[in-house]
């Protein structure tokens, strides 16, 4: 693997197909995958493929992927099951740190929703 993914990384090992995960979308950047603990009907992580560990370090040098990681969610989020806006919609959250209530430290974005109620949020 190049210094672009940690080996010892959960999400950087799904990227790889290395632990299996339900796949939603894949691109040359992105990877898409269900949540293994859905907290609603939807609920889906978006992750770059390279290793970032966080919001923390996202740069200019990111902007397109991000631009492109954020765009394509209220695709994802209709084709998977989100209601339309404005009755329906998603919630999209990023958890940043400790503080910020991440535990797996692979930049990813969670896309939430489905008709209510839901399991938490
Ligand atoms: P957080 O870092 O708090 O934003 O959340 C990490 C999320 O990753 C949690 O919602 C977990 O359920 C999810 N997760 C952890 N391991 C896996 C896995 N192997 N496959 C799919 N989702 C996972
Ligand atoms: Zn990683």
């Amino acid at each position: 693997m190049s210094a672009q993914h940690d080996p010892n990384c959960v999400f950087c090992k799904i990227v790889a197909g290395q632990i299996p995960s339900r796949k939603v979308y894949e691109d040359e950047d992105l990877f898409v995958f269900h949540d293994i603990h859905p907290w609603a009907p939807v609920h889906f992580l978006m992750v770059p493929k390279v290793h970032i560990p966080s919001m923390a370090q996202v740069g200019p040098e990111h902007e397109r992927l991000m631009g492109r990681l954020l765009t394509l969610a209220p695709k994802l989020a209709l084709e998977q099951g989100c209601n339309p806006y404005p009755e329906g919609g998603f919630r999209i959250v990023c958890n940043t740190g400790q503080e910020g209530g991440q535990e797996v430290h692979h930049l990813h974005v969670h896309v939430i929703g489905g008709p209510r109620p839901w399991a938490k949020g």
